[in-house]
């Protein structure tokens, strides 16, 4: 008889994670799939950083490492926040972890509390509302429209918050819309902020180095909340090192050590060879990050061109991250072949087992009726995929 914990039966599994699986299952069978779900850079990692990583395995890199990271590799990355992001902070306000999916875990537990409110803007990333629930915290979600640029108003934040508020989530460049806040919007979040003590900006800026609107803005540039936010970082998207898993936080200090203690008992430091790899990402040449974030903004354009011809479409024009979210609702309801397509669900089975494309489905990030695209494919394999997603939405009536 199984006997899980209602923990694990209330948690839904990786939505993200489980198209790129069926993904590759159906390209296991033989069939020609272009993967357009999981939401990674298909560059390789670049040469600089394996050499890196190389030389770790024949250097004296075999051991444990210290639980928040080596010292190194902290300062590194307290420079990166200067350089970058002229944010200064010390080597205690910074913790590594395995990938960026886990520093947001360790803050959800440790910030967390039974019953308190997290103020999650829709659309939003499949595992922050999980992480959430993990912490037996409540999610408040904020649905946005692509007329806003799937952003939210400081008018709806401060009508959300309540005395149980805990914490906003804020992912900019966003992942699955793609939105960018500017300068201007992230101030007056800010200032809203700056009215409730107690809560707690966790700002995911993973896609920093994808953006194609200008320069990073961090929400924790506005000094009179910079100690209550804690920016959640790596080195996954930036450059190419998904499979590495090394992600970073920063915050303030009393924050970091408890992480410190749960990251400790729940895993041990990070990967020994990937943390050094990591340092020679972020201290060496950064040529390669722009070389990636222009192949980006080409294939944002190709597959814009692409999905706004399409009748019945609606799609906000993304400034980051390499993911385009259409609003395909237009075809649910519709049919083909005595194949009925009733949900977001429908529609990306239908496009994976006929046009054999894999997309995650909207409602997985809170959005119903939209479709989320990576584009983080070959240019080749993107226009291939278009012409698939063309005929396979014309085949419905
Ligand atoms: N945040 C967002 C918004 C993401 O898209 C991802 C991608 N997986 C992560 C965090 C986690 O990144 P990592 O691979 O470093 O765990
Ligand atoms: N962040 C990526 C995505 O959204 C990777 C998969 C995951 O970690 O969920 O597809």
């Amino acid at each position: 008889m199984e006997q899980l914990s209602a923990r694990i039966n209330s948690l839904s599994p990786s939505a993200t994670i489980a198209m790129n699986q069926k993904g590759r299952e159906l390209k296991d069978k033989g069939v020609d799939v272009i993967n357009l779900s999981v939401g990674e850079p298909d560059f390789m990692t670049p040469e600089h950083i394996k050499e890196a990583a190389k030389k770790a395995i024949d250097g004296p890199w075999h051991h444990y490492a210290p639980v928040a990271g080596y010292p190194d590799l902290l300062k590194a990355i307290v420079e990166k926040f200067k350089r970058e992001n002229n944010l200064d902070y010390k080597p205690s306000n910074i913790m590594v972890s395995v990938g960026a999916k886990h520093s947001l875990a360790n803050v959800m537990l440790c910030l967390i509390d039974k019953g308190e409110e997290v103020i999650v803007p829709a659309p939003y990333w499949v595992s922050y509302v999980e992480q959430v629930k993990i912490a037996e915290g409540v999610n408040v979600v904020l649905d946005t429209t692509v007329e806003d640029e799937f952003k939210i108003s400081p008018q709806q934040l401060e009508d959300a918050i309540t005395p149980k508020t805990k914490a906003l989530l804020l992912c900019s460049p966003s992942n699955p819309t793609g939105s960018v806040y500017t300068r201007e919007e992230l101030a007056a979040l800010a200032a809203v902020i700056a009215k409730h003590p107690g809560i707690y900006v966790i700002a995911d800026e993973i896609y920093e180095h994808i953006n194609f609107v200008g320069g990073h803005e961090s929400i924790a540039q506005f000094e009179e909340i910079k100690d209550r936010c804690v920016i959640i970082n790596g080195v996954s998207k930036g450059y190419a090192m998904t499979g590495w898993r090394i992600g970073y936080m920063a915050g303030p200090e009393w924050l970091i050590k408890a992480c410190g203690k749960l990251q400790g008992q729940m895993t041990s430091g990070a990967c020994s060879i990937a943390m050094r790899a990591s340092l020679e990402a972020l201290t060496g040449d950064q040529s390669c990050v722009k070389e990636m974030r222009d192949a980006f903004l080409r294939r944002r354009d190709l597959i814009l061109g692409h999905v706004n011809s399409i009748e019945g479409v609606k799609c906000a024009t993304p400034g980051g991250a390499f993911y385009v979210f259409p609003d395909l609702s237009t075809y649910i309801g519709k049919s083909v072949d005595g194949r009925k397509i009733e949900t977001d669900m429908d529609l990306c089975i239908y496009l994976l087992e006929v046009g054999h494309i894999a997309t995650v489905p909207g409602s997985a990030f809170g959005a119903d009726g939209c479709v989320r695209i990576s584009y983080a494919n070959s240019d080749e394999n993107l226009e291939k995929a278009m012409q698939r997603l063309k005929k396979a939405l014309a085949a419905l009536s």
